[in-house]
C-alpha cells in the first residue's frame, strides 16, 4: 500500500511541477534515474526516506518563525513550535544530549553557531556583560571597538584540511581561518593516524581557547575522551563537528569514548549524511552552553527553515529504531569488506584500512592524480569524489587520492559481497586507466585514457548489482 501511495504521489506531484516550468519536472525525473542507475560511494551523501523527502515540500516552507519555541519575532508559530520542539526532543533521546537546536540550516551553519556561542560563554570582557544586559545603547564607540578587539582575538586549534579536517576547522581560506587565530593539527606522517600525544603538545604551546575535533576524510574513530582531557588541560573547550558521522553515534556504533556527545561541551553535526535526514545542522550543547547556543538566531541565523527541521523531527524518529542500528553497523562493516577488498588486491589505502565508514584510496600506484581517478571512475558509472591524502604532492586541486563512502549503498541494501565488488570494480578502472597528456604533449594531471571497454564492462557488473538492489523499490513514477 505505501508502495503506490508514494508512487502516486510523486507521479502526481511531478504533474503539478510540469504545469509551471516542465524542464524543472523533467530535470527532477532525471535526477531520479541517474541516481538509481550510478554506483554513489560519495561518502558524505546519502538516501533519505520519502517520508523524510516528503516533510520537506509543505507550507512550513511558507512560515517565518525567527527566535525560539514559544519566544517567536512573528505571530502564528503555534505548529512550527509543535515542530521545532518534536525535533529537539528527538534529538536529546537519540543522542542523550542536554541540549538541542535544530535550527541550523547546514553544518557550517551549525559551526558557526557553535562558535558564536564560545566566544559570547568565554570571552571574559565588561563590555560584553553590558551587550547580554541588553544595556546596548550604553556602550561607545570605543567600547565596541575594544569588543571587537577582543571577541577577534580568540585562538582555534583543528584539524587540518589535508589530514581530512573540515574547512570550518580553522582552514585559511575559510571564515573560521580568519575570525579566529588558527592552527592546525594533522595526522602521524608514517601511520597517517591521529596522534594525541602530538594534538597535545600543541595544545599546551598554542593555549587556544576552542579545541575542534571531527573529521570529513579521516577513515578512523577518535577517542573523544583523549581529546576532552586535551582540551580540560589547556582550559579549552572541547567542539566535536560529527556532521559525517553522526548515524555511526545515533546507530550506537560509536559508543563509550567513541561518542562524542557526553565529552564535548558543543557537538556539531549536518542531518544529511550518515544520519540519513534532510539536508541541515545541528548543534548539541550540554547545559552550559545552552542559552548561548538558543541565540543562534539571531546571532547567527534568520528564520528558520521550518518544513526542514519538520524532516528532522521525522529522521530523528527514524533513527530511534532498532532498524537504524542495524543499518549504522553495515556502514561500518561494509566499509571493512570495502577497504579490505582493496587491499587483497594490491592497492593502498591512507592508514591501511578503516573503522567507519570512510575508505581513503591512494591512487598514487595507479600512476594517477585523483582528478585523473575520479574522472575516469564517473566515465565507468561509479561516482566518488577526489580527496587529499596526507602531504599530498599534488595540492587540493588534483589530489593524490579518492575518498569512498558506504552509507548511501548501505541504504540500498549492499553488503559484504557487493562492497567486494566495489573494490573490484574501481581496481578494474584505475588498473585500465593511464595518465593524458597536456595539448602541448607534456604530463598532464588532469587528462586522462581509459582503456576500450573498461567503462561498458564496469557498468554492466554495476548495473547487475543496483538492479539486484533499487533505490527507492516500489516508487514508480507514471
Ligand atoms: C559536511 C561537513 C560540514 C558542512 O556541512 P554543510 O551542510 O555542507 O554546510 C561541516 N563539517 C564537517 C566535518 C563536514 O563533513
Amino acid at each position: 500500500m505505501t508502495d503506490s501511495l508514494i508512487s502516486s504521489a510523486y507521479s502526481q506531484a511531478l504533474e503539478v511541477i510540469a504545469s509551471v516550468e516542465p524542464r524543472i519536472a523533467e530535470a527532477t525525473r532525471q535526477e531520479l534515474a541517474d541516481q538509481r542507475s550510478s554506483l554513489k560511494l560519495i561518502a558524505s551523501e546519502n538516501y533519505a526516506s520519502p517520508a523524510v523527502l516528503m516533510t520537506m515540500g509543505t507550507w512550513f516552507s511558507d512560515k517565518y518563525a525567527e527566535g525560539t519555541v514559544g519566544h517567536r519575532f512573528y505571530a502564528g508559530c503555534q505548529n512550527v513550535d509543535t515542530v521545532e520542539s518534536l525535533a529537539a526532543e528527538h534529538a536529546r533521546e537519540l543522542f542523550g544530549a542536554p541540549y538541542a537546536y535544530v535550527q541550523p540550516h547546514s553544518g557550517i551553519d551549525a559551526n558557526l553557531v557553535a562558535f558564536w556561542s564560545i566566544l559570547a560563554n568565554k570571552v571574559e570582557s565588561p563590555y560584553l556583560e553590558k551587550m547580554q544586559a541588553k544595556n546596548v545603547n550604553e556602550l561607545s564607540e570605543a567600547d565596541w571597538e575594544t569588543l571587537r578587539h577582543e571577541f577577534g582575538n580568540q585562538r582555534l586549534l583543528g584539524m587540518s584540511l589535508d589530514a581530512g579536517g573540515h574547512l570550518t576547522h580553522g582552514f585559511r581560506p575559510n571564515i573560521s581561518g580568519k575570525m579566529f587565530h588558527q592552527q592546525q593539527y594533522g595526522t602521524d606522517p608514517e601511520t597517517g593516524l591521529l596522534d594525541y600525544d602530538a594534538v597535545a603538545a600543541k595544545a599546551r604551546e598554542f593555549k587556544p581557547l576552542v579545541l575542534v575535533a571531527g573529521y570529513s576524510a579521516y577513515p578512523r574513530r577518535v577517542n573523544f575522551a583523549k581529546m576532552r582531557e586535551i582540551a580540560d588541560e589547556v582550559g579549552a573547550v572541547l567542539m566535536v563537528d560529527m556532521a559525517h558521522f553522526a548515524g555511526l553515534v545515533a546507530g550506537k556504533v560509536f559508543t563509550g569514548e567513541e561518542n562524542p556527545v557526553p565529552y564535548a561541551h558543543l557537538t556539531t553535526t549536518t542531518t544529511h549524511k550518515s544520519l540519513r535526514g534532510p539536508r541541515g545542522g545541528m548543534v548539541l550543547a550540554q547545559e552550559e552552553f545552552a542559552a548561548d547556543v538558543d541565540r543562534g538566531c539571531p546571532m547567527v541565523l534568520g528564520g528558520p527553515l521550518s518544513h526542514v527541521m519538520a524532516a528532522k523531527a521525522v529522521a530523528f524518529a527514524e533513527a530511534r529504531t532498532p532498524a537504524f542500528q542495524d543499518y549504522a553497523q553495515k556502514v561500518a562493516d561494509n566499509a571493512k569488506s570495502l577497504a579490505e577488498g582493496f587491499l587483497t588486491r594490491g592497492a593502498n589505502l591512507v592508514t591501511g584500512g578503516t573503522d567507519n565508514h570512510i575508505v581513503l584510496l591512494d591512487v598514487s600506484s595507479f600512476g594517477l592524480t585523483g582528478r585523473q581517478a575520479e574522472s575516469a571512475l564517473l566515465d565507468a558509472g561509479v561516482v566518488t569524489n577526489r580527496n587529499s591524502v596526507p602531504a599530498d604532492p599534488n595540492g587540493a586541486w588534483y589530489t593524490s587520492g579518492v575518498r569512498l563512502g558506504t552509507p548511501a549503498l548501505t541504504t540500498r541494501g549492499f553488503g559484504h559481497d557487493e562492497f567486494d565488488t566495489v573494490a573490484d570494480l574501481i581496481v578494474d578502472v584505475l588498473s585500465n586507466t593511464g595518465a593524458g597528456t597536456t595539448k602541448a604533449g607534456g604530463p598532464s594531471k588532469a587528462s586522462y585514457v581509459l582503456g576500450d571497454g573498461v567503462a561498458d564492462r564496469v557498468t554492466s557488473r554495476s548495473a547487475e548489482m543496483l538492479d539486484k538492489h533499487p533505490l527507492y523499490p516500489g516508487l514508480v513514477l507514471s
